[in-house]
């Protein structure tokens, strides 16, 4: 009994109201449309399976409503859909997708194939299509539900297809949008097949939690704080993270709105000050916020990717957020858990043995530890130095020991002292640098300032007040520091690579699988920065060496940062953006921080490099590091003419 056809071409009228644009960028792009379609079609399983990154296949199983050969002959035609008729239902969507553009574009830029079985049918049927040829519809046998397979994209368009990325970035993406799809379906199991191996299996779902702990971590699920509130027909489910695990992009902050993943400021800004004065103002929350509104008070067709909505009242949206986190976070106890690296990740008592053993395996192959152990495990000169860098309030004559220290946690590992008769400490940071000409160049001084030794104030443990020859400066200690340690690693990168240091214990990290393809595909650059990392199990690596600058900076924060940083670059990213952007963020991390007290020694030292920076007075981020003022201004300001 053949019913009606669901799917029909929309008027023109409406086509072109419907905001048109690319959405086949990338494989990743034709998963998320089938998989929306599967979701639309209400299923309760998606299996995809992909082969060379969904270069060579990307195939996508559902056990939805399926189509009748009517509708499949329908569905690659453009703008056919069954989820609007008419104008009205634009503005009052509840389906994924409503444009029926995805299929007739995919079906133009690969080889399409789509078998399909409504489940009160006896059989199914099949079509094919390639670039513009469609084949006759033909009977098949299949389970209920709807098989998509598209292989060899962009076949057809070549250009295209050369401007895809390594498998691995490819699959990274593949893995993001089946995390955010699966999280915003926490009722519908998941699978993602990867050249024939199962890289993610999520049943369904009893909780938002559960997904989450799959999805990501169940260290981070357990850890976050449920919010919900339905107020002013905006329901609100929010799963907020303590600041402790604040992030250094806001990549972290997951967005639902009915369903649907997106991106919105307002939200952004509600959530960036909810955690306001809990958190550092360039740190970034976790958060996965999901927001249930009437779909009249929400426009979804803006983006041609559907990534972006408009509100009908952004204002509303905004306090409702903003409030609904502020007075959870009021309740809760948001004071940072203090944790050693180690515990951070606690470990299934069960594989914990087998973890043992691996480790004692990797030890055995590891080459023996050199000099200098990291922070974390104490010993030796980086054991005695303070292991945070924070708090140094003594102000007792330095030895000639103690002297090495502060060089050491100022300029990492050189052997030259400041000021114990070991030479010009600009002489002497230059030259253990590298014998980049530039460098040297930058090295000297200008003359003014060369002539007398720096005599600097520390106030407020933040700013150093240095007397010079023309007048005072006003130098910010972080920015400083993280300037010229910045400078420092750029030369010495010019040379090589960063100098490492081999941990102790290797240092395990959970990883997504995203984050596995990024180290991947980013094995150079890791290396040329002293950091060596291996797969470690199944969801984790191990890292085995780390940048000897670093020593007193935590690993696995430090990692998951990075791979915050690798995963924001895009392909329009040069390598050299990348290196800086990482650089400046090393130099971040390992500069001292405004509240450190600081010796005289170590103000001396920190204030004799500030000519370094005298090319741009600005710290990596663009913050000045220093004001000047000459004796000129000053006399003027004082009326002393
Ligand atoms: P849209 O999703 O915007 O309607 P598509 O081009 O993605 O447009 O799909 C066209 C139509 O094909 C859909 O409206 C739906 O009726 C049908 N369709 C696509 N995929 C499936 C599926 N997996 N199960 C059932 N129907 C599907
Ligand atoms: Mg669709």
């Amino acid at each position: 009994m053949a019913s009606e056809p669901r799917i029909h071409v929309l008027p023109d009228l409406l086509i072109k109201k419907i905001a048109a644009g690319e959405i086949v960028e990338r494989p990743a792009s034709v998963v998320k449309e089938l998989v929306e379609n599967a979701i639309d079609a209400g299923a309760t399983r998606i299996s995809v399976a992909i082969e060379d990154g969904g270069k060579q296949l990307i195939r996508v199983t559902d056990d939805g409503y399926g189509m009748s050969p009517a509708e499949l002959t329908l569905s690659v035609a453009p703008h056919a859909t069954s989820k609007i008729a008419a104008e009205d239902d634009l503005f009052a969507i509840s389906t994924l997708g409503f444009r029926g553009e995805a299929l007739a574009s995919i079906s133009s830029v690969s080889r399409l194939r789509i078998v399909s079985r409504p489940a009160d049918s006896i059989e199914g049927a099949e079509v094919r299509m390639e670039g513009d040829h469609l084949e006759a519809c033909q009977a098949a046998g299949c389970p209920p539900g709807t098989t998509i397979e598209v292989r060899d994209l962009f076949f057809n368009v070549p250009a295209r297809r050369k401007f895809l990325k390594a498998r691995s970035t490819e699959v990274g993406h593949i893995n993001e949008q089946l995390s955010r799809l699966s999280l915003a379906k926490p009722n519908i199991g998941f699978e993602l097949t990867n050249n024939g191996r199962t890289t993610l299996n999520v049943p369904a779902a009893a909780t938002m939690l559960e997904r989450i702990a799959k999805c990501y971590s169940a260290e981070l699920a357990s850890d976050l704080l449920c919010i919900s509130r339905d107020e002013r027909n905006l329901r609100i489910d929010a799963y907020a993270a303590p600041p402790a695990r604040s992030r250094a992009t806001a990549q972290w902050q997951y967005l639902f709105v009915n369903g649907r993943y997106v991106r919105d400021r307002f939200v952004q800004h509600a959530i960036k000050e909810a955690y306001r004065g809990l958190m550092e103002p360039n740190r970034h929350a976790v958060i996965f916020l999901f927001l249930t509104i009437d779909p009249r008070n929400v426009d979804v067709n803006v983006h041609p990717t559907k990534i972006e909505v408009r509100w009908a009242d952004s204002n509303l949206i905004h306090s409702q957020v903003l409030s609904a986190l502020r007075e959870a976070f009021q309740q809760a106890d948001l004071s940072p858990v203090l944790r050693t690296n180690r515990a951070a990740q606690p470990i299934d008592p069960a594989k914990q043995d087998e973890i043992r053993r691996e480790m004692a395996e990797m030890l055995k192959a590891t080459p023996p530890i050199q000099s200098g152990v990291h922070a974390d495990v104490g010993a030796g000169v980086a054991g005695t130095a303070s292991s945070t860098g924070l708090g140094r309030t003594s102000t007792a004559p330095l030895d000639v020991g103690e002297g090495e220290q502060i060089w050491q946690r100022l300029y990492g590992n050189r052997s030259i002292v400041p000021g114990s008769g070991g030479g010009e400490p600009s002489d002497a940071l230059s030259r253990g640098v590298t014998d980049d000409p530039r460098m040297s160049e930058a090295a000297s001084p200008p003359l003014s300032e060369h002539v007398i030794k720096p005599r600097a104030v520390q106030m407020h443990n933040l700013y150093l007040v240095v007397e010079t020859e023309d007048g005072i400066v006003i130098v910010d200690q972080h920015a400083l520091h993280e300037r010229v340690i910045y400078e420092q690693l750029r030369a010495r990168m010019t040379v090589g690579a960063l100098e490492a240091q081999r941990l102790l214990l290797p240092e395990s990290l959970t990883v997504t699988a995203r984050q596995a393809a990024l180290l991947e595909a980013n094995g150079p650059l890791l290396e040329r920065l002293g950091i060596e990392v291996s797969p470690f199990g199944a969801d984790s690596v191990a890292i085995h060496t780390f940048p000897a600058l670093l020593k007193d900076t935590d690993v696995a924060p430090f990692m998951r940062d990075l791979l915050d940083r690798l995963a924001q670059q895009s392909g329009e990213t040069s390598s050299d953006e990348v290196v800086n952007d990482v650089l400046s963020m090393m130099a971040c991390k390992a500069a001292v921080k405004a509240g450190d007290s600081l010796t005289p020694d170590e103000i001396d030292a920190l204030v004799s490099q500030r000519h370094l920076t005298d090319k741009s007075t600005s710290c990596p981020h663009g913050r000045p590091t220093m004001l000047r003022f000459t004796k000129a201004d000053l006399n003027r300001q004082f009326k002393r003419t």
